[in-house]
């Protein structure tokens, strides 16, 4: 469905009042602006300064590192088997970086490494100091500045009111595609029924750990254990089937039918990240809210209070039923909810299933991506060397100039967005966008027209693999 900003979800108006006209201070002046600062914003800002250009980037949250700091999403690449294939560069500087800065442990099914969400938020603070950008928390985008066609600049609200700030290029990496949107760009807004579950994430504490690992090792769950609707209601490629999943449904099943918990929340299941030593079990990923527009406040709002409520519905069942978790507490909740999928920009090459399936090939690769599908239905793991190439032209939303959309608001189809949503995707987008945006500004050129050889050649120095 194409939607333009006067197409939103019909709510009820009780009239209009007109605001008076108002001059605007300018606060700030770059070459590159990032809005947002997830996987994709906070690779694209990095990426940009080490390219050698001046960079701000500006957050609504006090942290960086979006729905991994915001939300607590901690598994940066659980696909990651040995024979996996992929590019490298800033999102495994993520993980690596953590590793050392002590926020991040082995993840359980795969080889790579689970992110502590608050340990993070340090890890963030460094590499953003480190690379010499502006960083602007506490505001939030509410309005491009427009000359024509043509993004220079964006409106902010915070505490200290409305403030503008002059950009030669924006990056737009606030996973709804806001700028692209309200610049008038075509965006494709998932119909709400058909939108991936939103996630109340939690954490907890108090877990016995070796009670919880000889529980898992005696009923070791796979994939092909997945169910529970929503999410975890899969076809595999068959390969997956006998793999080990840190998957827990059943402790919930028993909690229904024992009517401890009532019995609609069938639909509790998924996912732990990580226990440790100090008895915390986090990454919980256990609540699917269905019918949640990230775009709607008032769905935000319902979600949080219905996520909340079967979060702690979920933990009196865990208590029950789940070895090591007799004496469990809720350490923390994400600082929001956690949204999937709202709008995808109509770029000017929109990804498909077909692509994300079948290795597809790029002239204009800013990276590559193993072939990992998680969405929708579909659970492939890349267990076998097999990967596709993101295109440049990816980024480029039509009809409006100076803009790049990183992340998951970047164009593509329904499984695409399954392979391209994932966190360690949307660095390689974020990494793309940012030098792309660099190369633009040091030769002047139109972001439509940058020199793609010259940005693969910075893709090479900074590390990412693109072919
Ligand atoms: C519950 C849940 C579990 C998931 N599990 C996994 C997983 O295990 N592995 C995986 O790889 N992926 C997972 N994902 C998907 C993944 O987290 C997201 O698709 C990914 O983080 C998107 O990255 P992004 O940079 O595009 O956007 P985000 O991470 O959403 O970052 C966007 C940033 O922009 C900021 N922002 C938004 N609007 C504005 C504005 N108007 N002004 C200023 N700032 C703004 C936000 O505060 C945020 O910091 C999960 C998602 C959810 C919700």
């Amino acid at each position: 469905m194409l939607t333009n900003p006067t197409q939103q979800h019909a709510r009820r108006s009780l009239g209009t009042i007109t605001e008076a006209a108002r001059a605007v201070d300018v606060i700030h002046e770059t070459d590159v602006l990032v809005v947002g600062s997830g996987p994709a914003g906070l690779s694209a800002a990095l990426a940009a300064a080490r390219a050698g250009v001046d960079v701000t980037m500006v957050e609504r949250y006090g942290c960086f590192g979006g729905n991994i700091t915001a939300v607590g999403v901690e598994g940066m690449a659980w696909y990651r088997h040995e024979q996996t294939v992929e590019a490298n560069g800033i999102g495994r500087e993520f993980e690596t970086r953590a590793f050392e800065m002590g926020a991040a442990v082995q993840e359980s099914q795969s080889q790579s490494y689970e992110l502590d969400a608050e340990g993070f938020k340090v890890v963030a603070d460094r590499m953003v100091e480190e690379s010499g950008m502006r960083a602007m928390l506490h505001r939030t985008f509410v309005a491009p500045i427009m000359d024509g066609d043509a993004v220079v600049g964006i409106i902010t609200e915070s505490k200290a009111g409305r403030e503008a700030i002059r950009a030669r290029r924006v990056i737009d990496a606030s996973g709804d595609a806001d700028v692209a949107f309200r610049a008038g760009a075509p965006t494709h807004h998932t119909p709400r029924e058909q939108m991936m579950a939103a996630s109340v994430m939690f954490h907890i504490s108090g877990v016995d750990k070796h009670a919880f690992i000889e529980g898992i090792k005696a009923d070791p769950q796979t994939y092909k254990d997945w169910a529970g609707g929503g999410e975890w209601n899969i076809e595999t490629g068959g390969k997956e089937d006998d793999m080990f999943s840190p998957f827990l449904r059943k402790p919930f099943q028993q909690a229904i039918d024992d009517g401890l918990i009532p019995a609609h929340l069938s639909t509790l299941a998924g996912t732990w990240g990580a226990v440790h030593d100090t008895g915390e079990l986090t990454y919980m990923n256990l609540v699917h809210l269905a019918n949640i527009d990230g775009t709607d406040p008032d769905d935000l709002t319902r979600g949080e209070i219905e996520g909340r409520r079967q979060a702690m519905y979920a933990l009196d069942a865990l208590r029950a039923y789940t070895a090591g978790c007799t004496g469990a507490r809720l350490r923390n909740f994400g600082m929001t909810l956690g949204i999937r999928d709202t709008r995808k920009i109509d770029a000017q090459y929109n990804m498909t299933e077909h692509d994300v399936r079948e290795q597809a090939r790029f002239d204009d690769s800013i990276g590559i991506y193993p072939e990992f599908i998680d969405g929708y239905g579909i659970l492939i793991l890349p267990t076998t060397g097999r990967y596709f190439q993101l295109p440049y032209r990816n980024l480029l939303p039509k009809g409006v100039r100076n803009l790049l959309v990183a992340g998951r608001s970047s164009g593509g189809d329904r499984v695409s967005h399954a392979a391209t949503r994932n966190m360690s995707c949307c660095a390689v987008l974020g990494q793309g966008a940012g030098i792309a945006a660099a190369r633009s500004i040091h030769d002047g050129s139109e972001l439509a027209d940058v020199d793609i050889a010259a940005v693969q050649k910075e893709l090479d120095r900074q590390g990412v693999r693109f072919s």
